[in-house]
């Protein structure tokens, strides 16, 4: 048995959370939004790792794009905006387009609107129904990628090659390892993560998401957003490499030692999402595929549903 006990209740529920708490050894999560009052009552009982102090930062668009500045890693230029009068002078110092993100809770391209020139700042206020924003300058890039990396107790940090991301209406819809950009702007990728990792006094596996924009002939790096857990576009590692992401996770929050993952070829990762899923059969025999099906019942719109990995030998050049 993988798991032998799973109880389900509300994140409020205190006698529910000191009764797990009590029953295992360390505690994580694979969801950044976990209440940070939930955490808190946990972190009192058992090492919640990684720490619930870091979940602050990256539940917060704004706080997490502070942090990573503070570190000289470059993003987007962004703004605190909490009214609409805020909003016109943000817009006037970064100008259009942009994309108006609320601070909390927005993931997959909910809680984001683009403002063209010309569009209605005071209507795209009131529609994106909040009090907390950021408005972050439209970045021009020419590939999105990502670096899947752990870092353990004592502080080593080991990151996956870098991964190639292309998203369809606002969702990762597939990934590619390597990603095709020079070795200089892998080698700054890792840098970055590792760097972040470290400040945050990271334990287990993050997903750091980067722009590549080019500037002048030679790409430039800057940082989207943190995921403080196993990330979407990590997972390719399940059978592209010889130890997975999630393998990781479990060794840096146990205290053991780090695996040095083994990439086994040039790996693409297709999510299956909504009625995609229902195509699955036809995977089933493309060779090098594996096919993952997560076993939700209905295929909503916009919903992962399942994925799939194909694993081929690299192109000789
Ligand atoms: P996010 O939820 O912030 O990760 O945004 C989801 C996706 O929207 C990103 O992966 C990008 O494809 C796109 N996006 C978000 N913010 C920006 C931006 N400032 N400039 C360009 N594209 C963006």
């Amino acid at each position: 048995d993988v798991v032998q006990n799973a109880p389900c209740a509300e994140f409020a529920d205190v006698e529910a959370l000191e009764m797990f708490a009590a029953e295992v050894d360390v505690i994580t999560y694979e969801f950044e939004n976990v209440p940070a009052s939930a955490a808190l009552v946990l972190a009192a009982r058992k090492p919640v790792l990684p720490e619930h102090k870091i979940l602050e930062t990256t539940q917060d668009r704004l706080a997490e794009k502070d942090f990573v500045t503070k570190l000289g890693i470059g993003t987007a230029a962004y703004a605190d905006v909490t009214s609409p009068q805020m909003l016109h002078e943000a817009v006037a110092r970064i100008g259009l387009p942009a994309v108006l993100k609320t601070r909390r809770f927005g993931y997959d391209g909910k809680g984001q609107i683009m403002l063209r020139p010309g569009d209605d700042l005071d209507a795209a206020w009131h529609r994106l129904e909040t009090r907390a924003a950021i408005l972050e300058a439209f970045v021009p890039f020419e590939r999105e990628v990502s670096v899947i990396a752990a870092r353990s107790a004592d502080g080593q940090v080991v990151c996956y090659d870098l991964t190639e991301n292309e998203h369809r209406d606002h969702i990762l819809k597939t990934s590619h390892v390597p990603a095709n950009v020079p070795e200089s702007v892998a080698t700054e990728a890792r840098r970055i993560a590792t760097s972040i990792a470290t400040a945050l006094g990271y334990v287990g596996v993050l997903g750091v998401e980067m722009f590549v924009v080019p500037e002048n002939g030679q790409p430039k790096v800057l940082v989207n957003e943190i995921a403080p857990r196993v990330h979407n576009s990590g997972h390719w590692t399940l059978d592209g490499a010889s130890v997975s992401q999630f393998e990781q996770h479990i060794r840096a929050i146990a205290g053991w030692p780090l695996a040095q993952p083994l990439r086994h070829g040039d790996v693409t990762m297709t999510n299956l999402i909504g009625d995609d899923v229902h195509d699955y059969i036809s995977w089933l025999t493309k060779p090098g595929a594996t096919v993952h099906l997560y076993g939700k019942r209905l295929a909503m719109p916009g919903r992962k549903m399942g994925h799939v990995t194909v694993v081929s030998q690299p192109k000789k050049s």
